[in-house]
């Protein structure tokens, strides 16, 4: 057998430790961070995601991607004085799960010399996620997940507090495999027109709504976590107990699978969207964003989302 060391095909000179199946390439670890990183400022540069002087809010859960965004934004913005980044964490109220993911979040930007804020759902929303799955469950017709009640309302604190900090942006860890996983939901919950809403950037303007950018959205979520590894990043690993629920897993396993045996799939389901997302967006009315009745914030309804959630959630003991 040949034990000759194989060598990446950028540097010619290391030691590959990666082989990248989409594109063939063998990298050595720093090539490969040099990869992502240079990835990262690709995508801002394509979307126009950020300005040279943005004050960014980067939603930092404690996980391998946002920690990962955390660190390369860091990065980045050292070459953007009149940039500043301010990092911004929900906590959800999720018993063993988030509280270990808030310390370790806490860590990484005490390391970075970041600002860390926090806001709760126990505090904004009076339950902690915990406590609004206890009260669903005692429902006969149990029609949502936790993460569908979860991720309304996350995306609605996140909001609140990036603008709180006075962010112009928002930037969320959002991955190749996050985007085409949302997608797919989307289509499988018979919502096709939501496609048109998910971009690497927001373009749904409202004054209370502080512009979502997803830098990570062409970069596939196991390189990601490869990069946490290499840059000896702390992160989270406990997956959160309520997962298992989502339809979004039985999905990521699929797609996995579909990717071990056609690499590059991802990319190409990706790209499929994007075009969808374009006819969608020229046939589809273009939803008005007006301000929710009962809390002011910006929604295409006359109540928001949130707030039929939690007057949803507060009538099940009625
Ligand atoms: S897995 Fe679901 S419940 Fe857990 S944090 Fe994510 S969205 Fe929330
Ligand atoms: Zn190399
Ligand atoms: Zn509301």
């Amino acid at each position: 057998m040949d034990k000759r060391a194989v060598i990446c095909t950028l540097c010619k000179r290391r030691e590959a430790f990666y082989l990248r199946p989409y594109s063939g390439e063998k990298l050595c670890r720093k090539c490969f961070s040099k990869s992502i990183e240079t990835k990262v400022r690709a995508t801002i540069a394509k979307y126009k995601m950020l300005k040279f002087n943005d004050k960014i809010a980067i939603a930092v859960s404690g996980g391998k991607d946002s920690l990962s965004l955390l660190h390369i934004l860091a990065r980045i913005e050292k070459g953007y004085p009149k940039a500043s980044l301010i990092a911004v964490t929900v906590d959800e109220g999720i018993k063993g799960y988030r509280d270990e993911a808030l310390k370790i979040a806490r860590e990484n930007c005490k390391e970075l010399d970041i600002d860390h804020h926090v806001i709760s759902f126990k505090k904004l929303y009076g339950f902690t996620l915990d406590e609004i799955v206890k009260r669903i469950k005692q429902k006969e017709k149990k029609e949502l997940t936790p993460c569908a009640y979860c991720g309304v309302m996350r995306r609605k604190a996140l909001n609140l507090l990036a603008r709180k900090v006075g962010a112009d942006k928002l930037a969320t860890a959002h991955t190749l495999d996050d985007e085409i996983q949302t997608n797919l939901l989307n289509i499988f919950h018979g919502d096709v027109l939501r496609i048109a809403r998910e971009k690497p950037t927001t373009d749904e303007a409202h004054p209370k709504l502080v512009p979502r950018v997803k830098p990570f959205c062409e970069i596939p979520e196991k390189e990601t976590a490869l990069y946490a590894y290499i840059k000896k990043i702390k992160f989270q690993t406990i997956p959160c107990p309520y997962a298992p629920e989502a339809l979004r897993n039985d999905i990521r396993v699929m797609l996995n699978r579909m990717e071990e045996k056609h690499p590059g799939i991802k990319f190409t389901i990706f790209k499929s969207f994007n075009k969808i997302c374009q006819a969608v967006e020229t046939t589809a009315k273009k939803e008005e964003l007006t301000q929710c009745k009962l809390c002011g914030e910006p929604t295409t309804e006359k109540v928001c989302k949130t707030c039929q959630m939690i007057e949803e959630i507060r009538g099940v003991n009625r």
